[in-house]
Formats: C-alpha cells, sequence, structure tokens
C-alpha cells in the first residue's frame, strides 16, 4: 500500500511540535515533510531580547536538523508560495509538493490596520533579521547622534506602536538597555526618548489591571512615555502623525499592534478573518478533510466571551499535539479529538529581572514572575527536544 504524504508548512512552535509527535507516533508509515524557508527554527517569543540588543540572536534559533530526526522526516528549505487545495498540491518557490494530508503552521504577519507607511518607515519583521535590522539601526542612531553636526534629537527617539504583548516586552528590554547604549556611545541618558502609543483606552488589554499598572509604573520609572488612546494616522520617513494632529519625530519606530495570519491563507482562497482560519473543533479548515491549520494562522473563538483567542505560541503548541494526534487517526481509523484550549497562564518580561503574570489564579510581579517567565520559555525546549535540549540551550531562571 502507498504510504500517505503528510506535509508540515512552516517550522514553528506550532509546525516543530507537530513534527516531533508524527515522527515518534507514525514513524515509517508515512512519509512526513517539513518545509520552511530557514533551515533554522526560532523561538518567535524572544525575539524582543535580539532585537532590543540583550540578547544574542544565536540564542532563538537552532539549526532543524538538530532537533529532528531527519531519518524520520525530510526537511525541505523553501518559502511555500500558495496552496493549490483542488490539486491537494503545495506550490514552494523551487518546486511543488503534493500531499495526503497538510498541516498549515505558517505563522503571522504584522497587522497595520491601514494605517499607511507601516511597511515602508517601520519594523515589523518579528523574526531573526528582523531582530538584528532593529538591533543594528539603534546602534547605528546612537552612534551617528554624536557624529553629526546637528545632533538631531529624533536620531535618539524611538516609537513603540502598540501597547500589547510585544511592544511592552520590546520596551522593556530597550529602556533596560538605554544606560549601557548611553554609556557606550557618549550620550546623556536625558536625550533619548521612548514612546508606547496606543490606540485602545488601556495598555496591555486583557491583563489585570493591577499588572498592568505595576508594568506602566516600572517602563514610566525607566524613562518611557506612555500615549494611550492615541491612534497613529501615519507613520512616515520622519516619524508618525498622530490622530489629535500631532506629530513625533523619530528615526526608529518598531511596529507591534498585532499580526494577522500568514498572507499565504488568502492567497490559496481560504475563507479567513484577517488571514485566520475559523477551524473546526479538530482543527481541519472548513470543507477540508486532508487540511490541518494551526497556530497563528488559525482562528478559535473563546465562547466564554465570544471572542478569538489571541494567538500564542501556548495555543499552536497545544494544537500541535491536538493534529499530530488527529492525523494518526485519521491514518489508523481512530476517532478525531475535539481542541480545547488549556490556558495555564500568561506572563510578560519586563526587562531585566522584572516581569508579570498570571499563572493559574495568582498574579506575579517581579522577579518571581521572571523565574517564572524563563521556566515557560525552558518548558517549551522540553517538550520540543526533551532535558537534554533545555541543559544545551536553556536561560537560567535566576
Ligand atoms: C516578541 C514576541 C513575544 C511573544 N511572546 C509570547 C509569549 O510570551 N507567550 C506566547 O504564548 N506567545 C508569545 N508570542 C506569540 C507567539 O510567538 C506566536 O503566537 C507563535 O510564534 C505562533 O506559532 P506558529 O507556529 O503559528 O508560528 P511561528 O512560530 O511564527 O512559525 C512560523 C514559521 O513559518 C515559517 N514561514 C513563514 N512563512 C513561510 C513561507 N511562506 N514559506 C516557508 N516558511 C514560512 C517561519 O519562518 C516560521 O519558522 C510572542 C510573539 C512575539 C513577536
Amino acid at each position: 500500500m502507498k504510504k500517505p504524504n503528510i506535509v508540515i508548512l512552516g517550522a514553528g512552535y506550532g509546525g516543530m511540535i507537530t513534527a516531533t509527535r508524527l515522527t515518534k507516533q507514525i514513524g515509517h508509515d508515512a512519509n512526513i515533510t517539513l518545509v520552511n524557508k530557514h533551515d533554522y527554527h526560532y523561538q518567535t517569543t524572544w525575539l524582543h531580547e535580539p532585537a532590543a540588543g540583550t540578547l544574542s540572536p544565536e540564542r532563538t534559533r537552532m539549526p532543524i536538523n538538530s532537533v529532528l530526526d531527519l531519518n524520520k522526516i525530510k526537511f525541505v528549505k523553501d518559502e511555500v508560495q500558495e496552496i493549490k487545495r483542488e490539486e491537494k498540491k503545495v506550490v514552494l518557490s523551487n518546486g511543488e509538493l503534493e500531499y495526503d494530508y497538510l498541516v498549515v503552521g505558517l505563522g503571522s504577519e504584522a497587522e497595520t490596520f491601514g494605517v499607511p507607511g507601516v511597511h515602508e518607515h517601520a519594523f515589523s519583521k518579528w523574526t531573526v533579521n528582523g531582530a538584528r535590522e532593529v538591533k543594528e539601526h539603534i546602534e547605528y542612531m546612537f552612534a551617528k547622534y554624536n557624529n553629526s553636526p546637528e545632533k538631531k534629537d529624533e536620531l535618539l527617539t524611538v516609537i513603540v506602536a502598540g501597547a500589547g504583548f510585544t511592544g511592552i516586552e520590546f520596551i522593556g528590554e530597550l529602556s533596560e538597555r538605554v544606560p549601557e547604549l548611553c554609556a557606550h556611545y557618549d550620550i546623556p541618558r536625558e536625550k533619548v526618548k521612548l514612546y508606547v502609543i496606543e490606540a485602545a483606552p488601556t495598555a496591555l488589554p486583557g491583563f489585570d489591571p493591577e499588572l498592568v499598572e505595576y508594568a506602566m509604573n516600572l517602563l514610566e520609572s525607566r524613562g518611557v512615555e506612555f500615549k494611550i488612546n492615541c491612534p497613529i494616522k501615519e507613520v512616515t520617513e520622519t516619524g508618525v502623525s498622530l490622530a489629535n494632529g500631532d506629530e513625533i519625530k523619530a528615526s526608529t519606530i518598531v511596529w507591534a499592534t498585532g499580526v494577522r495570519g500568514s498572507s499565504i491563507i488568502e492567497k490559496s482562497g481560504f475563507e479567513a478573518m484577517r488571514g485566520r482560519v475559523k477551524v473546526e473543533p479538530d482543527l481541519r479548515a472548513p470543507g477540508h478533510e486532508d487540511i490541518f491549520i494551526i497556530g497563528d494562522c488559525a482562528l478559535l473563538i473563546n465562547e466564554e466571551i465570544n471572542r478569538p483567542y489571541p494567538p500564542t505560541a501556548q495555543i499552536a503548541m497545544q494544537m500541535a499535539e491536538v493534529c499530530a494526534s488527529n492525523i494518526k487517526s485519521l491514518m489508523t481509523g481512530g476517532s478525531l479529538k475535539t481542541f480545547t484550549p488549556d490556558i495555564k497562564g500568561t506572563v510578560a518580561s519586563l526587562g531585566g529581572k522584572e516581569a508579570i503574570g498570571v499563572v493559574g489564579s495568582r498574579k506575579l510581579f517581579g522577579t518571581s514572575a521572571n523565574f517564572m517567565k524563563k521556566m515557560i520559555d525552558n518548558r517549551y525546549l522540553f517538550l520540543l527536544g526533551g532535558p537534554g535540549l533545555v541543559l544545551k540551550r536553556g536561560k537560567n531562571p535566576m
């Protein structure tokens, strides 16, 4: 009998966990192929650190062949261009792949909400290369300041658009690093301006108000200025224009206002909301018995509040476990599982030894939250590659 072809698109949290679980559960009973545009896997949830320059980008990535057993899975380094659903084919930049079962885990792209100038003038790519670019750019602006006769203030002004999880984690790291940057480039600290601009009426929407207050007070004590309830109208070459008519000049604008699913989803004709497919309870795309959509490309409604769950690594990993088990059931005639997220908590780092979060029903602040954040980062490595990977690549929680 012909072995089925299982193709996994994207080696992020969802794709990597699906790949490891399928190779364990199905082994040689199927031809499993993983496609990714790089030959490394990166932990997106760590990227605010290399972007601010507080961690080497090397620490956030690992070669795919160092984690997966390539005797059991074929890895193809290529870029997905389109999924031809009727033909059961995936079009890559350098070829095509046929599938019997497809797993789409291509992650997300920046949501601009139609604000002009974001792609041209802001940094919006939360990838290893995107993080490198932000870090190098900020350092170059600091170096340029003392070397230009006008000493323009905007060279030392950083605007973060969005006070959600990503924006707060990034400004937390950067505000912690500013004293070191100032010392290194001979810049008076008061010259550096850090803004976080948010359209919603609060920072960290959805977080406990006491934790939000803790985070804002801490960041303000490090010199961060918040502009809340303050939509950005346009991003320009010289800064941002706000809906209230004000303009802020800045040489660095980091876009972190949320994400939409990979553009491959809409390009391939899936019905989607902001690039995310509202998946069936077993994680298949509606009308497609052979296509699973996981991670940031999937839309899942939280029935308790009738709103989508925010896209997180936590959910992507849990989806991957169910997706692998359901593919095995399709192959062996078992019954398919329904996916229900098990939200264990959320912890946001604030730079240095500071963080905030909720784990179970417990609120955590400061060093205890920071400890928990590092344990969460290490837990992912454990789930992916066992204790060996934690020892090799994990974070010291102290
Ligand atoms: C700074 C930051 C901090 C975060 N912190 C947290 C946190 O603390 N907790 C949490 O739960 N979530 C957090 N998130 C969200 C989390 O990172 C995402 O929800 C998660 O990465 C989604 O996993 P995924 O598998 O869907 O996609 P990803 O992990 O983004 O992986 C997608 C993969 O697909 C590849 N790819 C994309 N397009 C193509 C293509 N066309 N062809 C081939 N390959 C392609 C990419 O290179 C990547 O390897 C954070 C996000 C950011 C940016």
